[in-house]
């Protein structure tokens, strides 16, 4: 079969290759993907960057897929040849005591799909059955593969976050989750949302945002108090959600949250950063961390998709698994929002 495999530890070393179709062992179906999607994790590891030295090639890279079983392996219950389905990405042992507590993302022995085993930028792929989630009839498999970044957004703005009807809510970062939290901020609570970017977001991401009906704002243009005078009427943000993993933004969220307001933090850094902790006592702000997220979270992101309250057309972009390099190029110039495989 055909896949997109990370070949060796120097940057951008991975290419389309012929390996052999994998067999699904006890528990394990065989899928035939139907569509995955770039992540920002999938051009880390590609890159080799810091932080992913850990992702040992060979490696058929892609966390968000969905698929059709095709074949299930001994002792398989949950599943049946023909099911669509999308697989959890990072999948928790299921036995521990933070897995029975729910949040299986945070398992001590997690895997993550396409990172510590192989993904699903591939004609085929083998998934554990309990880590499937059956789609709703008539998702189109395309739009249900985006479950994985919504499902991460629900976690941080359904589940973490407390936002209330009327808020306003800035969020930074306006990448698939970026996107995506800006607008269950929206639908959830009926925020006054503000997403924010800087630089080259302006050329292609923050006009994608305004398509899918979020309003932006370019960082690179004005500095953020002129924004927020003309967007908030000079009021302070109770909410800020923190998805693109710049240090900067996250100093920028805590310093301007109001007074008993909250930061909510979905992105990854690579550098640390200065904390003054006694400024954001003396005001009370609840700065809260969110990580990936779990299957009541894919559950309710492929409701959203599958009720058309989540419409994510003006941020997909399709392109053939062959042409995968490619394609991992605009994500990396930004010239993408999500950039969907199909083999
Ligand atoms: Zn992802
Ligand atoms: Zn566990």
């Amino acid at each position: 079969m055909r896949a997109f495999v990370k070949t060796g530890t120097r940057p951008g070393e991975a290419g389309i290759e012929d390996v052999p179709r994998p067999t699904p062992g006890l528990g394990e179906v065989l899928l035939r993907v139907a569509a995955c999607g770039i992540c920002g994790s999938d051009l880390h590891a590609f890159n080799s960057d810091p932080g992913f030295e850990w992702v040992e090639p060979p490696i058929i890279l892609g966390h968000e897929f969905s698929g059709i079983v095709e074949e299930v392996g001994s002792g398989v219950t949950e599943a049946s040849v023909g099911d669509r389905v999308v697989a959890v990405a990072i999948q928790g042992c299921g036995e521990c005591e933070v897995c029975e507590s729910g949040s299986t993302q945070l398992c001590p022995n997690r895997v993550a799909v396409g990172l510590s085993r192989d993904g699903g930028m591939a004609e085929y792929a083998v998934a554990p059955a309990r880590h499937l989630v059956g789609t709703p009839d008539g998702l189109d498999l395309s739009v249900a593969a985006l479950a994985e970044p919504l499902a991460v957004s629900v976690h941080a703005v359904n589940v973490r976050a407390d936002i209330r009807p009327g808020d306003k809510v800035v969020v930074s970062g306006p990448g698939p989750i970026g996107v995506f939290c800006a607008m269950l901020a929206r639908i959830r609570a009926g925020a006054d949302v503000l997403l924010t970017g800087v630089g080259k977001d302006a050329e292609f991401r923050l006009p994608a945002a305004e398509r899918a009906g979020i309003r932006t704002a370019n960082l690179s243009d004005a500095p953020l108090e002129d924004h927020l005078r003309r967007e908030f009427g000079g009021d302070a943000p109770d909410v800020w959600v923190e998805s693109s993993g710049s240090v900067r933004a996250l100093d920028s969220a805590i310093k301007s949250v109001r007074p008993g307001g909250s930061v909510i933090v979905v992105g990854l850094y690579a550098e640390d950063m200065d904390f003054s902790p006694t400024f954001s006592v003396r005001r009370e702000t609840s700065i809260l961390f969110s990580y990936s997220c779990n299957l009541p979270d894919y559950e309710n992101a492929l409701r959203l998709l599958a009720s058309g309250d989540i419409n994510p057309a003006p941020l997909l972009s399709k392109h053939p698994l062959e042409n995968a390099p490619e394609a991992f190029e605009r994500v990396r110039r930004g010239e993408a929002v999500k950039a969907m495989l199909e083999p």
